[in-house]
């Protein structure tokens, strides 16, 4: 029997093994794993760490997304709770960029607790990001239109953790600032 510990371990290693060749897309290049962890700390400090699934589902939140990991993988490996949370929040790639970011803003306020709370926890990630480390080929109308988009998202997911939106609201505050 796993302990949540070395649950929470394992998603950690399976997630740095699964997306060890990407790179954030920022002019630093960061590792995608620091993207993972930062996601998961956010997670774990807004929830006092009490929510394993949301934990590990915040580790392994780009799996299906971005690496060759299948449902099935994740559901064999982390259980069925930890697969179903990250297919949640998984774009449907087979769509076109503009419309996958439409629907997120749609279908976001119909999803489960967790998958909210790990959006949130997502966009603060990125807008930290953005701000830290632009990419460098983006426009400021780019960059700008991201951090409208961002909010737009977010905007279902409140009302469920104070922290973790006040994480969120501090990133776009400070994203608007730079690129607004
Ligand atoms: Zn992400």
């Amino acid at each position: 029997m796993s302990t949540d510990l070395v649950r929470l371990t394992q998603a950690a290693d399976y997630a740095a093994r699964q997306h060890i060749a990407q790179r954030r897309k920022g002019e630093r290049a960061e590792p995608y794993i620091n993207h993972l962890t930062e996601v998961a700390a956010l997670l774990a400090e807004a929830t006092d760490g009490n929510d394993i699934v949301l934990l590990m589902g915040g580790l392994l939140h780009d799996t299906l997304e971005d690496t060759d990991a299948t449902y099935e993988d994740l559901q064999e490996r982390f259980g069925p709770d930890v697969a179903s949370l990250v297919a949640e929040v998984t774009d449907d790639k087979s769509l076109p960029k503009e419309e996958r970011k439409r629907l997120q803003i749609e279908k976001t306020a119909g999803k489960s607790r967790r998958a909210k709370l790990l959006k949130i926890a997502d966009k603060t990630s990125n807008l930290r990001s953005l701000v830290a480390s632009p990419p460098a080929g983006w426009s400021r109308q780019r960059l700008s239109d991201y951090v409208v988009w961002a909010h737009d998202v977010v905007r279902s997911c409140r009302g469920l953790n104070p922290r973790l939106e006040a994480a969120f609201d501090a990133a776009h505050q400070e994203a608007s600032r730079q690129f607004g």
